[in-house]
């Protein structure tokens, strides 16, 4: 194995700083030997790196959680068909289109659509609702979040009016990923999907959980990879937390440092994608929606769900939908990110090919 040597972190840091390609043990190395040191001064560079690309704005995006059935049993998801603990509801596309409306009224100009994979919101269903949005907010973007689909469908959302697609790898170790997931679904299936997305023309979005059962610093080293080689335009990661009535609720849940970490690593590599400070993150941690900014995120997703259903998508325990979480709360977001010295940037934030 190669030896790093003091101050040898730094210049690797650099290096990804400066584009330049680096090696799988590399990445180890980052993800792995960083003193605290180290890590503030690759916190800094890749919060610099956002707001040189970004400025003091972060982006905003309405997320509506449509359904929160599923017929998939990812073992680490709360709304896994074999919960039985887990409360079911699905929005009507009368619902999900006033939700659209409250969020334009709100000034949101991006529409985030997000659910299980219910075989009651079909193909067709899912691309009427696309059309009838477009045809409501002909500007706004819209972001289908709702799994995996055939080619077929994600060109028929395409062509009714969506413009991005988020559907994170998870890991890229197909063994990993077989014990996070049952037989019946697969990684290369996963892969395959995004890289027809990408295909397509969707601004496509991945990403995975850190500190998922099972998982080393080497998967998290080949989920980079797997990054650089998809290159999507968005990429989330947050820490994983457990469900119950799941399969892993009484695992520990990931920890936030690795989270805040791969995020400033994600954003050194990728300076322009637009990253998350997820809720998995300001679930965990108080002050995470700060921490995740001051990491190198530039996105946050505030929930605009009818409030009946809201704590019904139940993910993973505890998950936030209030207070800076919601989007009737953009006061108190702003508030907040005031105090860190960003705002709230209202455009449509698309990624920009042309930004360095
Ligand atoms: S992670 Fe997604 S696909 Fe898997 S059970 Fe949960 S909602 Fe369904």
């Amino acid at each position: 194995m190669k030896k790093y040597f003091l101050g040898e972190n730094y210049a690797l840091i650099d290096a990804l700083y400066e584009q330049k390609q680096i090696e799988q043990s590399d990445w180890f190395a980052l993800l792995t030997m960083l003193t605290p040191d180290e890590k503030e001064y690759l916190r800094k560079i890749a919060s610099d790196v956002a707001k040189s690309n970004f400025g003091n704005g972060i982006y905003i995006r309405a997320l509506t959680e449509i359904s929160s059935y599923c017929k998939n049993n990812c073992f680490y998801c709360g709304l896994r068909t074999s919960n039985s603990l887990a409360e079911r509801y699905r929005l009507t596309k009368e619902e999900i289109l006033d939700c659209c409306s409250e969020g334009d009224a709100m000034g949101f100009n991006t529409f985030v659509l997000q659910g299980g994979e219910d075989p009651k919101q079909n193909d067709e269903w899912i691309t009427d609702v696309v059309r009838s949005i477009r045809e409501k907010f002909p500007e706004k973007a819209i972001t289908l979040s709702v799994g995996e689909r055939s080619k077929e469908a994600y060109m028929a959302f395409r062509d009714a009016g969506a413009n991005r697609y988020l559907l994170r790898h998870e890991t890229r170790c197909d063994e990993h990923y077989s014990r996070l997931h049952p037989a019946v679904m697969s990684g290369e299936k996963r892969r395959e999907c995004l890289q027809t997305l990408k295909e397509l023309g969707f601004q496509t979005g991945s990403g995975m959980m850190i500190g998922s059962p099972f998982q080393t610093m080497e998967h998290i080293v080949e989920d980079i990879m797997f990054l650089e080689q998809l290159n999507p335009e968005m990429i989330g990661v947050g820490p994983f937390i457990p469900a119950q009535g799941t399969p892993f609720a009484k695992y520990v849940a990931g920890s936030v440092e690795n989270t805040l970490l791969v995020v400033s690593l994600l954003r050194l590599r990728f300076p322009k994608a637009l990253i998350p400070a997820t809720t998995a993150l300001s679930t965990l941690c108080e002050n995470g929606l700060e921490k995740g900014i001051l990491a190198g995120a530039n996105v946050v997703m505030p929930n605009i769900s009818p409030a009946n259903v809201r704590k019904k998508y139940s993910i993973y325990d505890n998950k936030k939908s209030y207070g800076t979480e919601s989007a009737q709360q953009l006061h108190l977001l702003d508030k907040r990110l005031n105090v860190i010295g960003y705002h709230i940037d209202y455009g449509r934030g698309d990624y920009d090919n042309n930004k360095k």
